[in-house]
């Protein structure tokens, strides 16, 4: 496909059009359409978007397709995916924005690391073998190049109103100690549609010597995304199905608390909580879950339905010695990161729930006498 033939930023121009987008601009030094977000009646706070937050990357030189995102409200994806989310909300069907596309080559919604070799392969190898292929593709971690992490300055190494912008949150907003800034590595963002600042929190591997994906958290608009190589114009598609952040400090000698940002592990360690702290940063995966190897752990994943969700995922697929389940709303707090003290900290944890092993015999002996239940279910909150 030559660069005629994609979709170039007039096209993109007249399919935000077609969706309605107002503030739309094109900008000759950018590869970025910016508009106000086409999803903010649906995703933002007071359902606009008035100052353009979002923006359709219209040129990719490594051969992708165009992509949209939000750095309001944080979403992402191809503009088929984009066609399809308003058109979902919205319950209307938009066919000129649909005649758009179907005139473009965007192809599909998956990785664009896809080589002509391996489109190849897939002739001469049987279905079963080639998706077994493919999920050890999508397992393997690939760190993110050197270059590209050059792009974003570590907060320690600047010394200009991004990084105190960003001290100066962490310390005032969140109440994290300064330090864990270096500590945990953390570098500078900013977005290239209104250059508001937010923080990288990378993921190491588990030797420390790698950065192997990263993830941001905008500060005044308080999204959060993944820094794809899509975002970062990576020619390598890096990333890191199974590892957690924080997991290159782990000392097998101390138990393991899971919880879900980076926050809750920043908050935790200022409060002087010693355990090893590893944040899943979203969606819990199966491969993460096959990492975890300690004795002892404590799921401490948010108190709401999704936290749940993630207890009972963890719960089910890792054996461990003691397992138990820590309950933030027992101090009223959804998540570590609003602790205020340690002794909340400690409340929860003299509170925590022993987790049974599941026993599933395949001829379960009939029992003489049944005991009284009286065991809290540590799920129910
Ligand atoms: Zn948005």
């Amino acid at each position: 496909l030559g660069e005629n033939e994609r979709m170039n930023k007039q096209r993109v121009k007249e399919f935000l059009e077609a969706l309605g987008c107002s503030q739309i601009q094109v900008n000759a030094q950018s590869d970025w359409v910016k508009a106000a977000c086409p999803l903010a009646a649906w995703t933002h706070e007071g359902g606009a978007d008035r100052n353009p937050s979002f923006g359709v990357k219209a040129t990719d030189d490594s051969g992708g397709v165009p992509t949209y995102h939000c750095f309001a409200c944080g979403s992402s994806g191809t503009l088929p995916k984009l066609l399809h989310n308003i058109q979902m909300f919205s319950g209307e069907h938009n066919k000129e924005a649909a005649d758009i596309l179907s005139s473009e080559e965007l192809g599909d919604d998956g990785e664009h690391g896809d080589s002509k070799a391996e489109t190849r392969k897939r002739k001469v190898i049987s279905k079963d073998k080639w998706a077994k292929l493919e999920r050890d593709r999508k397992r393997r971690n690939v760190p993110v190049p050197e270059t590209i992490l050059q792009k974003f300055p570590l907060v320690t190494g600047l010394d200009d109103w991004r990084s105190e912008t960003i001290v100066s949150y962490m310390r005032e907003d969140r109440k994290i100690k300064e330090s864990l800034i270096d500590d945990y590595q953390l570098r500078v963002y900013q977005d290239p549609i209104r250059q508001h600042v937010g923080i990288i929190f990378p993921i190491y591997n588990r030797e420390g010597t790698q950065v192997m994906d990263m993830y941001v958290r905008m500060i005044h608009a308080k999204s959060f995304f993944r820094l794809n190589a899509r975002l970062t114009d990576s020619k390598v598609n890096y990333q890191a199905p199974n590892l957690w952040f924080g997991n290159q400090f782990y000392d097998p000698e101390r138990p393991l608390i899971l919880v879900e940002g980076a926050f809750d592990v920043l908050r935790l360690r200022t409060l002087g909580v010693t355990a090893n702290l590893w944040a899943a940063m979203g969606n819990v995966s199966d491969d993460q879950i096959d990492k975890i190897h300690a004795r002892t752990i404590y799921l401490a994943f948010d108190a709401d339905s999704t936290g749940k969700g993630y207890m009972k995922k963890v719960a089910e697929k890792v054996e461990a010695p003691a397992r138990y389940v820590l309950r933030w709303d027992i101090v009223d707090k959804k998540d570590p990161g609003e602790l205020r003290n340690l002794d909340e900290f400690k409340t929860v944890f003299a509170n925590r729930f022993k987790l049974e092993r599941p026993i599933k015999p395949t001829n379960p002996p009939k029992p003489k006498f049944r005991k009284p239940n009286l065991t809290i279910d540590p799920f129910d909150i």
